[in-house]
C-alpha cells in the first residue's frame, strides 16, 4: 500500500491511495485498498511514498562504467577509435564483470528494473546481469573488429551468439538473449542478412544502432546508394523483431520503412546531445504509430544510467523543438520511460496491471521535489519533470525484492564501486 500509486495502464490510471497485490512473480490485483480490501492471508505492507511500474532502459552498454566519461568532446567516430576502443581492447572477462555489476547497481538503485544491453564478452556480462536480480535483454555485439583475426569476424561472432542463445536464453525467468549486429556500416550487408536469419528463426530480437551521426549516415548511402533502414529492409533484416537505437538522421521515406516493419526505436535524447549527434525526431516517431522506449547507451556517452534524465531530456526536447509544450505530454513521457520500453523490447513490463510481471518500485515522497503535490496532475508533473533517482527507496523485479532502502540486496554495490576505480586505472595507461 502506498499513496499514490502509478498504473501507467491503458488509462494511465493514478490512484491515491493504491495497492499492489502479487503473489510469486506476477501482480495480482491493483486498486483502492479501501473499497476492497486484502483478502485472508494477504501480508499488507504500509510503505506510503509512491509506487510505480520499474523504468525499462532499452539500449544500454553498462560495463562501459569501465571507461565512463571517456573522450569528452569527441565525435562518435573520434571518440570510438581515439578514447573508446583502445581502453576496452586492454578489458579481461573479470574487468567487465564488474563493470556490468557496477551498471547493474546503478540501474537497479535509481529504479530501472529491465535493462537492453548490448556489448562483447558474452559470459561476464550474462553472470553479472543474472547475479544482479535485474531483467534484461542482452544482445552480445557482433562487428568486425578492426585489426582482428577469425575469432573477431562477423561470422564467428555470430556462431558464439547462436550457441549463447540455446544455452542462455530464459535462465532464471530474467534474461533474454537476441542479436546484437552494431551497425550498417560495421557490419556489411551478408552478414545483416545472415544475422537476421537466425534471430528470425529463433524469434529472438534484433538490436542495432541505426542512422546514429550524420556522418555515419553520408559513409552508408556512398557505400551502398542508400539509406541504412532500406539498406536493412533489403536485405531482410527487418522483417523479424527489431530495435533501432537512435535513429536520428531519418527522413520520411526512412520513417515509412521503420512504420512498415513495426520497428522498435531506443531514443537515446542524452547520449546523442552529448556526443553532439544530433536530435532524434520523437514526435514524428509517435506520430507514425512506432513503438519508442528510452535508452541510456553506454555510461561514456552519458555519463551515468538514470533514465529520470532522459525521460526529462525527451519531454524537453520534443517541446523545445516544437515550440509547443503540448509536443509530449508527461503522461507520454512516463510511458516512454515505463509501459512504452516494455512493447519496444516486447516483454509485459512498465504497467502495474494483474497478470504482468511484478516489476516495480517505491519512491520516497517527503523530499521538497513532491511538496506541494494538490491535484494528481502535479503529482505526475512532479514525477516526470523533478523525479529523481535518489528518491527510489525500493525494487522488485518479477516480485522479489532486488533493492530495500536504497541498496541492492544480492550483489555487493560498494565492492564493485571498488573494482571499476581500480581497474580503470589499467585500462587507461598507455
Ligand atoms: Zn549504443
Amino acid at each position: 500500500m502506498a499513496d499514490a500509486v502509478f498504473t501507467v495502464d491503458g488509462d494511465d490510471r493514478i490512484l491515491q491511495p493504491g495497492a499492489v497485490e502479487f503473489d510469486g512473480e506476477l501482480i495480482t490485483w491493483v486498486g483502492d485498498p479501501g473499497r476492497e480490501p486484502a483478502g485472508v492471508g494477504t501480508e499488507v505492507r504500509e510503505l506510503g511514498g509512491l509506487l510505480m511500474p520499474g523504468l525499462v532502459n532499452c539500449h544500454g552498454h553498462s560495463p562501459m562504467t569501465l571507461v565512463r566519461s571517456a573522450g569528452d568532446g569527441l565525435p562518435l567516430e573520434r571518440w570510438l577509435s581515439e578514447s573508446v576502443w583502445p581502453r576496452e581492447a586492454r578489458l579481461s572477462d573479470d574487468d567487465v564483470f564488474w563493470g556490468m555489476t557496477l551498471g547493474a547497481v546503478e540501474l537497479l538503485c535509481n529504479g530501472t528494473t529491465t535493462t537492453c544491453e548490448q556489448y562483447r564478452h558474452p559470459g561476464p556480462v550474462i553472470e553479472a546481469l543474472v547475479a544482479s536480480g535485474i531483467r534484461a535483454v542482452f544482445t552480445p555485439g557482433i562487428f568486425d573488429v578492426p585489426g582482428s583475426g577469425r575469432e573477431d569476424s562477423w561470422p564467428a561472432l555470430l556462431e558464439d551468439t547462436c550457441r549463447i542463445f540455446d544455452e542462455m536464453d530464459g535462465r532464471e525467468g530474467r534474461l533474454q538473449v537476441g542479436f546484437g549486429p552494431h551497425a550498417a556500416y560495421t557490419v556489411p550487408p551478408e552478414g545483416l542478412r545472415a544475422i537476421a536469419e537466425e534471430a528470425q528463426a529463433r524469434g529472438a530480437l534484433l538490436q542495432i544502432h541505426l542512422s546514429e551521426t550524420e556522418a555515419e549516415c553520408r559513409l552508408v548511402e556512398e557505400r551502398f546508394g542508400k539509406s541504412a533502414p532500406r539498406l536493412l529492409a533489403d536485405v531482410g533484416a527487418l522483417a523479424g523483431r527489431v530495435l533501432a537505437a537512435h535513429a536520428v538522421w531519418v527522413d520520411d521515406a526512412d520513417l515509412d520503412v521503420m512504420a512498415e516493419f513495426d520497428v522498435g526505436v531506443a531514443h537515446c535524447p542524452g547520449s546523442n546531445g552529448k556526443l553532439g549527434s544530433g536530435v532524434a525526431r520523437l514526435t514524428d516517431l509517435l506520430d507514425r504509430g512506432l513503438r519508442v522506449g528510452l535508452g541510456t547507451d553506454g555510461p561514456a556517452s552519458n555519463d551515468d544510467l538514470h533514465l529520470w534524465d532522459e525521460m526529462r531530456l525527451a519531454a524537453i526536447l520534443a517541446r523545445a523543438v516544437a515550440a509547443d509544450p503540448g509536443a509530449l505530454s508527461s503522461a507520454a513521457a512516463l510511458r516512454l520511460a515505463t509501459r512504452g520500453g516494455g512493447e519496444v523490447l516486447g516483454l509485459p513490463v512498465g504497467s502495474l496491471e494483474a497478470g504482468r510481471p511484478a516489476d516495480l518500485i517505491r519512491l520516497r515522497t517527503d523530499d521538497a521535489r513532491f511538496v506541494p503535490s494538490v491535484t494528481p496532475a502535479e503529482l505526475l508533473g512532479h514525477l516526470v519533470w523533478a523525479g529523481a533517482g535518489y528518491l527510489v527507496t525500493d525494487v522488485w523485479v518479477g516480485g522479489s525484492m532486488v533493492v530495500e532502502a536504497g541498496r541492492c540486496t544480492l550483489i555487493d554495490g560498494a565492492r564493485a564501486q571498488a573494482e571499476v576505480a581500480q581497474r580503470a586505472r589499467r585500462l587507461i595507461a598507455s
